[in-house]
């Protein structure tokens, strides 16, 4: 009979000890096979060669590997490789390795698609249709992990949640991945390590603040003009206004003492006057925040343009006179991103 077989990875360690004990199976073994999972990535039961034949049978009767397959794969001159990853009911996210001198990044999704609809971002076409689970997140880290090994001969460094969807709208799924990431027992990156990136939902922004999560906080931000933004992110502000936002970061940084970094795209003709750029200063003033000025990807046949060098200088005077430290990202992958926009670009190295 067919049978529908769990993934294993979806077991807390408490449901591998107690899968364990019904079986008549000593309880120690689910460590075992916890370090299997987490720590050494295996991706099959005979990989676990600790345990006895028959208990790797028991395992195979009961679970199953639910894997992720790259599909394809491009790799930009400037060494940033992207993934089309083929998950295991056919839907496709992409994972994105981004090489620097001192970094190996894994740009990861979140979400198959977005339910959110900035109107710059190539996703935002593709509807949500669900949340990723929290290994199909950890296999992301795992392949950039391998793919870092095998094209640059060097390890992961970092990771941001920058690939398709909204990472706090599938807030119990994320946050149980970066646990198995960070984990000793698991793949032991450090929190600092890794940065979160969110259009901005205040609730969840305080969730965080209270659950002292370790990662960093990174906010697409854009505008710091109401009407700008509601224009920009029409979805994300209809629940959300600045001054709600900014309380919430006001709110984080008062619980963890961490600094936030806003992600900016400055537009032609749209968010590029020293009205703009003295807005976010002013924005920027209420708590420690850093700036990343991203370089846009024109997505086809949208109506956004990359506003022009001069722009984008008089956007880091103004922040910098107010003491803001304010890095200008290069799109990194252009070449081979045509189609997508979104990925890639924000990370520095
Ligand atoms: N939903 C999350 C994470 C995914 S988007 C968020 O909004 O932060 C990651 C980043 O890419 C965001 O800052 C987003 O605004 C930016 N982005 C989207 N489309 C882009 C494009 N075509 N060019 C440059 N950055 C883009």
């Amino acid at each position: 009979m067919f049978q529908n077989k769990r993934d294993i990875r979806s077991l807390s360690q408490d449901a591998l000890i107690e899968f364990f004990r019904e079986s008549g199976e000593q309880a120690f073994r689910a460590k075992q096979v916890y370090q299997w999972l987490w720590q050494k990535s295996v991706q099959s039961f005979d990989q676990m060669t600790n345990l006895s034949k028959s208990t790797r049978e028991l395992l195979k009767e009961n679970f199953e590997f639910k894997l992720l397959k790259v599909d394809l794969l491009h790799r930009s001159k400037d060494g940033t490789i992207k993934n089309a990853v083929k998950l295991h009911d056919g839907t496709f996210v992409e994972s994105v390795l981004i090489p620097t001198e001192k970094r190996i990044t894994a740009c990861v999704s979140s979400q198959v698609g977005c339910s959110l609809d900035c109107t710059f971002c190539a996703t935002s076409a593709l509807k949500r249709m669900r949340n990723l689970s929290p290994d199909e997140i950890y296999d992301q880290v795992v392949l950039i992990n391998q793919q870092g090994n095998e094209y640059f001969d060097r390890s992961l460094t970092n990771i941001v949640f920058m690939g398709m969807g909204e990472p706090l709208l599938n807030y119990q799924n994320v946050l149980s991945a970066i646990d198995k990431i960070t984990d000793p027992n698991g793949l032991g990156i450090s929190p600092k390590r890794i940065t979160l990136s969110t259009v901005g939902i205040p609730k969840l922004i305080k969730k965080m603040a209270d659950d002292a999560v370790r990662f960093n906080l990174a906010v697409s931000l854009h505008s710091a003009i109401e009407e700008k933004r509601a224009k920009l992110m029409p979805l994300a502000h209809r629940s959300t206004n600045l001054f709600d936002l900014r309380q919430s970061l006001q709110y984080w940084y008062a619980k963890t003492g961490k600094s936030i970094t806003f992600e900016y795209v400055i537009w032609k003709g749209i968010n590029d006057t020293e009205f703009d750029a003295k807005a976010l200063a002013k924005f920027c003033g209420v708590i420690p925040t850093k700036v990343n000025i991203i370089q846009y990807n024109p997505i086809d046949n949208g109506p956004y343009i990359q506003a022009s060098q001069e722009s984008v200088f008089m956007y880091k005077r103004i922040l910098e006179n107010k003491g803001i430290i304010t890095t200008i990202r290069l799109s990194r992958g252009q070449d081979i991103d045509a189609a997508c926009g979104q990925l890639a670009n924000k990370v520095g190295g």
